[in-house]
């Protein structure tokens, strides 16, 4: 990832005030990456007639994909991987790392606030799992066994994700 030098970005500063986020995502031109996350509220029946019943599955009842079966796990190219249920952009290909897990690896959230957090004990495991922050569906867990620049592994299942290649 690049970014403008401090003595570029001063001589443009006559005339752009564009915040450093929207510099980073002007680029994936098909998705919108909204300034607010404002919530979206379904059914189950609603979210049913939307999704397919895998999909369903994992994303509203908080399913995991078996390892290596997801359809991302190996995608290399470039673009944007968002919600499958709301759309919301969630992670970059920039961030994607090969975590030899079997599901889709990355090491950090496209905007902190597009992904929420909560603690699951479920299985007798003390874990964090990571929902999508606009519709609340399931994307995976955090670990904090990821590489640098965060140390963060997010492991996140093919099923809750679209992809939106980027030229
Ligand atoms: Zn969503």
């Amino acid at each position: 990832m690049t970014s403008i030098s401090c003595n570029h970005a001063q001589k443009m500063s006559n005339t752009t005030d564009a915040s450093q986020d929207q510099q980073e995502t002007v680029k994936y031109t098909s998705v919108d990456f909204p300034e607010e996350v404002v919530k979206i509220e379904k059914t189950s029946v609603e979210w049913q007639a939307q999704l397919d019943k895998f999909d369903y599955h994992v994303l509203r009842e908080a399913g995991t994909e078996r390892a290596f079966s997801g359809k991302f796990v190996d995608n290399k190219a470039n673009g944007v991987y968002t919600c499958k249920a709301c759309a919301l952009p969630l992670f970059g290909s920039n961030t994607k790392f090969k975590s030899g897990t079997g599901w889709p690896s990355f090491y950090q959230p496209i905007r902190s606030a597009y992904v929420g957090e909560n603690s699951d004990n479920a299985y007798g495991m003390i874990r964090t799992e990571v929902v999508c922050a606009r519709c609340d569906g399931h994307l995976g867990h955090v670990f904090n066994d990821g590489p640098k620049p965060t140390g963060l592994r997010y492991c996140i299942n093919s099923a809750s994700l679209d992809f939106v290649e980027e030229d």
